[in-house]
């Protein structure tokens, strides 16, 4: 079985990360599911080598060619698996388009995935980063997922619990996590749904749509609608979406910040934290629409690095590190990148 494995070599990759920025593979592999995960864990030579998953590449920063191989995960497939407990179960593999899966619930007149239409990427990655936006994180809508660990060759389902969700974070971020490669995830959806209008922009527009009765696929739409206004569609500008965590710092911090800057944006978290608004930060600094080489910063939202135009990896890492020199310089804030640096 190992011989038989469809790897190919020196494989370009500029194409498969939304950034664009140029980095090439040593070796690379499209997996459909564990049956080539499994070969690949017995081959001789390349089981030891470092292994980078890849689904759509929007959330990466290449900054150097991968000197190993990638597993581009392929499988495709998605099917509603029926009620438990009030909610409707559904199920998607890995290589699935985020927002293609997305779509195909609200087709079915399924809501809740609605809030986090048009993000980029794949079905197996949302967990990874517990993508989030809008007011719903992947996390109020997920019920398990299974992903093979290369590392003893067991296929394992995992509950919410078991990921370890968090701000952008999860069990698969950490070092415990990091040989289970994720092949699929099952959702859990309400039957009885509700809008999610905790987040004060699209409230504000579907109350400005007129819509008495939202659907869960108007409130897609104008999600779509709005992202499309604010951000980079990366067909046409390279970006990785929101370069930045958005910082939460302690309710004193926040305190003596707001001293100094009474407009700041800040949002009190449940546990008595303070988030701040990346953006509006960098932006203070005099970062929107400027450009360091070849990259730069989006002068519509100031959260979002872009490629000019033949960017690499370095260019981007210069311009994230100038920006964080000056945001910690003026707040005493230190922002952490959101994309995965390789
Ligand atoms: C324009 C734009 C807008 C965006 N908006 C948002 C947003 O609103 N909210 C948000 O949260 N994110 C957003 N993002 C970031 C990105 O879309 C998400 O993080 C997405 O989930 C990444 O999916 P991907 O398939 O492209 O992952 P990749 O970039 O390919 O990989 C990201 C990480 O996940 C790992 N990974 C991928 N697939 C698997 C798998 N099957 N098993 C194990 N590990 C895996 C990779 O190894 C890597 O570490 C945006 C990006 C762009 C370009």
């Amino acid at each position: 079985m190992p011989a038989t494995l469809p790897i190919l070599h020196d494989f370009p990759l500029a194409s498969l990360n939304t950034f664009r920025l140029p980095a090439r593979a040593r070796h690379y592999l499209r997996v459909e599911g564990a049956a080539e995960l499994e070969a690949l864990r017995r081959h001789p030579s390349l089981a030891a080598l470092p292994r980078l998953v890849l689904g759509g590449g929007s959330n990466l920063v290449l900054t150097r060619d991968v000197d190993g191989i990638v597993l581009h995960m392929a499988g495709q497939g998605r099917e509603v698996l029926g009620r438990q407990d009030g909610r409707i179960l559904v199920r998607a593999r890995a290589g699935e388009n985020w927002h293609g899966f997305v779509g195909w619930t609200l087709a079915q007149g399924l809501g809740g995935l609605e809030n986090l239409s048009l993000i980029p990427g794949t079905v197996g990655a949302a967990p990874i980063q517990n993508v989030g936006a809008y007011g719903t994180e992947t996390r109020d809508v997920f019920h398990s997922l299974s992903a093979f660990d290369m590392a003893s060759g067991a296929l394992h389902t995992l509950t919410a619990a078991d990921c370890r969700f968090g701000y952008r974070d999860s069990l698969f971020k950490q070092p415990e996590g990091r040989a289970l490669v994720v092949l699929d995830v099952t959702f859990s959806l309400p039957a009885d749904w509700q809008p999610n209008l905790r987040y004060a922009e699209l409230a504000r527009a579907v109350e400005a749509a007129g819509l008495a009765a939202p659907t869960p696929r108007d409130i897609g739409a104008i999600v779509e609608a709005i992202r499309r206004r604010k951000l980079p569609d990366p067909a046409e500008i390279g970006n990785a979406g929101s370069f930045f965590k958005n910082p939460v710092v302690s309710r004193e911090q926040c305190a003596q910040l707001l001293a100094r800057h009474p407009d700041m944006v800040h949002h009190a978290q449940p546990d008595g934290s303070e988030k701040l608004a990346a953006g509006w930060l960098i932006d203070q600094c005099g970062w929107k629409g400027r450009a360091l080489g070849a990259a730069g910063v989006y002068p519509k939202q100031a959260l979002v690095l872009v490629n000019l135009g033949g960017a690499t990896g370095e260019d981007v890492l210069r311009l994230a590190r100038a920006i964080q020199a000056d945001v910690a310089a003026k707040f005493g804030v230190a922002l952490e990148p959101e994309p995965v640096f390789i």
